[in-house]
């Protein structure tokens, strides 16, 4: 069995190139195998983990491949073989940590649709400035007859912000509406690990048959997609070769397709011939959108004032804001408690303040600096004059709003003035939202802008 391992992790390396092999499988150890389980060893929390939700599937189909039958993968720590602090890092970030074997139900290499999330549909999908364009682009792919409009659909936007969800999305409603029709969704590795596993098993069926039959083929996460140049040559040709055929392919990444470094330049440039659609950074107003559609279907009620300070508070992406609400949700069951704002803040320390990280209020005191024209030393200073004024409590404001720091300590940092200064500069604040819109529009422009 440990050769069938070195030769698995041989393929695999192939696969996803040097980089992300060293980085995940370099020092993953073969252990046992369990019935039909594969037992591993990774060194910390976060290896573990990518694997899992990662690679999970590659590795399953490469020892069924190899004529196991082997259908699950367990995982187990063994912290000597040698934590970075980097991954101690990470991993301390990282939420989610599983000991049971993960079970995933058999590759069907055919019509791939048993890995689609239930719960990812258009229906729950909430829109908003942020993600308009994306949604209306994926809903036109989704609701095509056989004449495409563009393909393929190129998704991009950063981590936890719909990707996925929207992908998924297209598939229900194609195969909703057209349950005869072929949907493969399959991530990005494992399409690369497909790809050359057919090139080098020429008894097997080839690529091109593979996925012959196919209506839709979406693939998640290319910027994953690197290795040879041969490689994606042949990658190349098979892409051609269904967008020849009208078979729409919907793709997603991180990046723009002309920023995808590991890419050949033919390549990304044939990437991005359809339609490309971006995903902006989430606002507060989409935030709280979410969260209460979230809210509405849970078992307990969330007071609206919870939401609204998660939405504030938690901005880094919408993952993370749904899982901010789950945890506090099984918390406050748990406990047997209602959900107030103290609650989560007690609960949620440290996301909110991984969260918080990236606004700090020297950083929102510069950038309102730099958009009033005013002096950093003036706004910490005495001074009343009516720009310097104005600056200051925007800023208090957006300190206020932005980061989990208290009033008196926002107070310490205008040049040690009290909790009731900014209370009022708040008040004002909101005063001048409300009558002047080019004012409240300016905000808007700098609460992105840090926020981003
Ligand atoms: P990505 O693929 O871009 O990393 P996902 O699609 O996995 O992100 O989204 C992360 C989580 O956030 C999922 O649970 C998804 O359902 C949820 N989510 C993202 N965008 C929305 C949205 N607009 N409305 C509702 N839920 C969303
Ligand atoms: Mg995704």
């Amino acid at each position: 069995m440990e050769q069938i391992w070195t030769e698995i992790q041989n393929e695999i390396k192939e696969a996803i190139g040097a980089t992300s092999f060293n980085s995940w499988f370099s020092r993953l150890t073969f252990l046992s195998i369990d019935n039909n389980t594969a037992c591993l060893n990774a060194p910390s929390n976060f290896i573990k983990d990518t694997v899992l939700t990662r690679y999970a599937s590659v590795i399953l189909d490469a020892f069924k491949s190899h004529g196991t039958d082997i259908r699950n993968l367990s995982i187990s720590i063994d912290e000597r073989l040698g934590i970075r602090l980097d991954e101690q890092l990470e991993e301390s970030r990282s939420d989610f940590s599983t000991d049971r074997p993960v079970e995933h139900p058999p590759a069907s290499s055919q019509d791939d649709i048993s890995n689609l999330d239930k719960r990812f549909t258009f229906q729950n999908f909430v829109v908003g400035k942020p993600n308009e364009f994306a949604y209306a682009a994926a809903k036109r792919a989704a609701e095509v007859g056989d004449t495409l409009q563009f393909n393929p659909l190129f998704l991009y936007g950063g981590v936890g912000l719909g990707k996925t969800h929207l992908m998924h999305a297209i598939a229900w409603h194609i195969k909703k509406n057209n349950p005869r029709k072929k949907v493969i969704y399959i991530s990005a590795e494992k399409f690369m690990y497909m790809f050359i596993n057919s090139l080098r098993s020429k008894s097997s069926m080839s690529f091109k048959e593979l996925f012959r039959n196919v209506d839709v083929l979406m693939i998640d996460d290319v910027q994953f997609i690197g290795g040879k140049e041969s490689t994606q040559e042949e990658f190349f040709h098979t892409f051609n070769e269904l967008v020849d055929n009208n078979r729409l392919i919907v793709l997603s990444a991180d990046k723009s397709p002309s920023d995808l470094d590991a890419l050949e330049e033919r390549l990304k440039s044939r990437l991005g011939w359809g339609l490309v659609a971006d995903i902006h950074p989430t606002t507060y107003e989409l935030r709280l959108g979410i969260l209460q559609s979230k809210a509405k279907r849970l078992s307990v009620a969330v007071a609206n004032e919870v939401l609204e300070f998660l939405a504030c508070k938690i901005t880094s992406n919408i993952r993370e804001l749904e899982g901010a609400l789950n945890r506090l949700v099984a918390h406050a069951t748990l406990v047997g408690i209602e959900i107030s704002i103290d609650i989560a803040q007690e609960v949620l320390k440290d996301l909110l303040r991984s969260n918080e990280k990236f606004i700090t209020i020297d950083v929102i005191q510069r950038k309102v600096c730099e958009y009033f024209g005013v002096k950093l030393s003036d706004m910490k200073s005495a001074k009343r004059h009516k720009n310097i004024s104005k600056a200051r409590h925007t800023a208090m404001y957006l300190a206020k709003q932005l980061t989990t720091k208290s009033l008196p300590e926002i107070g310490k940092n205008f040049g040690d003035r009290d909790h009731a200064t900014v209370i009022h500069a708040v008040k004002k604040v909101k005063g001048m939202m409300a009558e002047d819109r080019e004012f409240s529009a300016d905000l808007e422009i700098l609460a992105k802008v840090l926020e981003s």
